[in-house]
């Protein structure tokens, strides 16, 4: 059932496609970055997605904000498609929908002051109060220094530049808001704070985070849910705490079998996956399952039969042939009920 008020955000089979390496013996090839993603994203909580590099996280965050547009598929948000939104009423819709990004170095504008930079969405919606008390006190909301609102990125520590960043997408008090590595590129002991400021602006705005990272240490910090994604796919979403204590797709064990085993916050059985080769490209990806080529429990029929989503255990889905065979599943066990039901 699709509920609307517990969902903020619906994605529904969306799709990203790149054209890519045009040149005179071939007439171009397709990057399916997104490969028909569904997802739902509830009201308040942050869904962690991970997945190695390259498989298409950015593009899926960026199609969700539309700041690239789907090629197929739709976004909905508040029960609107916005995709169906026109120029205008999309500009006044950005305000609810703010991203932070991975690197502070770049995606601050060098030569603007911190007190621009944070006041910009301010001018761009035409909020009223564009005050520099204004400024001042979202500057101090994020643990910055508000006698700093003059000095430019290259004067602020990457931690304190990523403050800033926070900073400019609270500025128009969004309710949703991507965040794509937000601490990636910074010092493991800055990458902690962060994460607490995130985690408390969430809890003092009600905001709702799609949080986009690499490193499933990080997201097991501030995720409700997880979701996997794999060459344009998702191939495993559950509870935060279900995913790290029974990963089922053999990509998400994989994953979090790498982490070392030392670390206190990961309860798992000690299984040790090790990922055979790189990332096939996306350009070529494998028939059937995309992880197959790298699958250590492949059999056959993974090269042919497109894995579905299946629901293994109550908001526990894996996209894994073998797996949904081992586990009877829930629409299996509501059949049955129903069976029962009717003799
Ligand atoms: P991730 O964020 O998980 O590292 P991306 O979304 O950045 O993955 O990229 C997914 C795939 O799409 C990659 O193969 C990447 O090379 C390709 N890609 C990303 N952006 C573009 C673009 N603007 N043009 C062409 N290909 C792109
Ligand atoms: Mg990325």
């Amino acid at each position: 059932m699709n509920n609307v008020a517990e969902n903020l955000i619906s994605i529904e089979d969306v799709r990203v496609e790149y054209s890519s390496g045009r040149s005179l013996f071939a007439s171009g090839r397709t990057v399916r970055a997104v490969d028909g993603v569904s997802l739902e994203i509830k009201r308040g909580e942050t869904l962690g997605l991970v997945g190695e590099s390259g498989c298409g996280k950015s593009t899926l965050g960026r199609a969700v904000l539309r700041l690239t547009e789907p090629t197929a598929g739709r976004v909905i948000h508040n029960g609107d498609d916005l995709s169906s939104l026109k120029p205008d009423a999309m500009r006044r819709r950005r305000r609810q929908l703010q991203m932070i990004f991975q690197d502070p170095y770049s995606s601050l504008n060098p030569r603007m002051t911190a007190g621009q930079i944070i006041g910009e969405p301010l001018r761009t919606f035409g909020i009223s109060d564009q005050g520099k008390d204004r400024v001042q006190t979202l500057m101090e909301t994020v643990g910055l220094d508000r006698r700093f609102i003059d000095r430019r990125p290259r004067e602020f520590s990457g931690g304190q530049r990523q403050r800033i960043g926070i900073a400019r997408a609270l500025a128009a008090e969004p309710e949703f808001i991507v965040a794509d590595e937000p601490i990636s590129a910074l010092d493991v002991s800055i990458q902690a704070q962060i994460l607490n400021l995130m985690r408390r602006l969430q809890k003092e705005n009600g905001l709702t985070y799609l949080f986009i990272s690499h490193d499933l240490r990080a997201v097991r910090h501030i995720a409700d849910r997880v979701a996997v994604m794999y060459l344009g796919r998702i191939v495993e979403l559950a509870d935060a705490k279900e995913i790290y204590r029974d990963p089922l797709m053999p990509y998400t064990r994989a994953l979090i079998s790498s982490i070392p085993v030392a670390d206190p916050f990961i309860e798992r059985k000690r299984e040790r996956i090790i990922l055979r080769g790189d990332v096939p490209s996306p350009l070529a990806p494998p028939s059937g399952c995309h992880f197959h080529t790298r699958c250590p429990f492949a059999i056959a029929e993974c090269s042919r039969v497109d894995p579905k989503l299946v629901e293994i255990k109550p908001g526990h889905t894996v996209a894994c042939i073998r797996i949904s065979r081992e586990h009877p599943h829930i629409e299996q066990n509501a059949a049955n009920g129903l069976g029962d039901l009717m003799q």
